[in-house]
């Protein structure tokens, strides 16, 4: 039977091995006195792989996305993003709380505005109205399956807000799975914009952290906020070192978790009772439709199998290092099994 096949998400991924040896031999110093040197090379090689100039490294994806927000706005702004985006569901709604920021959700038609959606959202300036300042993209799409969205869209987007002064920042916990999934490198996809942030902690399988990227001005104010939240670390060095690994090594391997989640996917379509499009499976994400899905989340872990429930009827898998082709088969049985009731 082998053991549990966990496909809650890519963030339960453990260090490698490489990554451990890194993090002992690290050289560190005070990264609030900037004098931790592998925190630096860090926060360089992941800024040049995006195409900013700067990085800054966070504890994780929700306090950088929220740096970038306290960076940006100012209190009673509005923050422009897709309505199913992880910032307005997962993230404690920290832009409203810590941030003061407005958060106005967009109903997209794929998750990513068209400049349409955006024109619409913004209208002519209006008393009424908390003044647009932000506009707010994820790519890969978590809610919508792991969309990747191709950077001609990225790019227009950032054109059409600049031209009324507004920023755009892009929430790229998974803009490695895109860029693979897409062919292109992440500096196509991130260059246009004026923050991105990518996560070090999913499919890469770094133990912690993320680097908001962006101007040498933008970096130099976030990290004034990042202190505020009390996110200025000391020999973190220790972390930033696995971090590096991940950016090195575990990038080109994403693609084998794109290529099982679509062989789940195929599997998981052939099921009665389960709802799936596998040709809308580009990245490492897998959305199910069921008629109860708690239900099923709770029979699948009989069998060994965990998965998320995202709401009454949508089951999340997300495939990472740790789920082989064997794990992919199990799942589809006990999906079968879980459905059948
Ligand atoms: C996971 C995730 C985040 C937040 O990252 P944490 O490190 O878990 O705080 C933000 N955005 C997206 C799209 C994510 O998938």
């Amino acid at each position: 039977m082998g053991g549990t096949v966990d496909l809650r998400s890519d963030t339960v991924t453990q260090p490698t091995d490489r990554m451990r040896e890194a993090m002992a031999t690290a050289r560190v110093g005070d990264d609030v006195f900037r004098e931790d040197p592998t925190v630096a090379e860090l926060e360089g090689f992941a800024a040049r792989m995006v195409g900013h100039p700067a990085g800054l490294f966070c504890a994780s994806g929700t306090m950088a996305n929220l740096v970038a927000v306290l960076t940006h706005c100012r209190r009673g702004d509005a923050v422009l993003a897709d309505a199913e985006a992880h910032v307005l569901h997962y993230e404690a709604g920290g832009m409203s709380v810590l941030a003061g920021a407005f958060p106005q959700p967009l109903r997209t038609g794929d998750g990513h505005p068209t400049l349409e959606e955006l024109e619409a959202a913004v209208g002519p300036p209006d008393v009424h109205r908390p003044p647009a300042r932000l506009v707010w993209l994820e790519n890969t799409h978590n809610r919508a399956g792991g969309v990747a969205y191709r950077p001609d869209r990225t790019a227009a987007v950032a054109r059409w807000a600049h031209a009324r002064g507004l920023r755009v920042h892009l929430d790229g916990a998974r803009l490695f799975n895109a860029a693979v999934a897409l062919g292109v490198a992440a500096a196509d996809l991130a260059a246009p914009v004026d923050s991105v942030m990518v996560s070090l902690s999913k499919g890469l399988s770094a133990p912690a952290g993320s680097v908001l990227c962006g101007s040498e001005a933008f970096v130099e104010e976030a990290r004034r906020w990042r202190k505020a939240l009390g996110g200025g670390m000391r020999q973190v060095g220790v972390l930033a070192a696995a971090g590096l690994v991940a950016l090195r090594e575990m990038v080109d391997r994403l693609w084998e978790d794109h290529r099982r989640a679509r062989v789940l996917a195929e599997g998981l379509a052939e099921i009665p009772g389960v709802e799936v499009d596998p040709d809308r499976v580009q990245t490492n994400i897998v959305l199910a439709r069921v008629a109860d899905a708690p239900g099923v989340v709770e029979r699948l872990r009989a069998h060994g199998v965990l998965a998320l429930a995202l709401d009454a009827r949508t089951i999340r898998f997300v495939t990472h290092r740790h789920v082989d082709d064997g794990g992919v088969e199990r799942a589809v049985r006990a999906m079968r099994a879980a459905v059948a009731g």
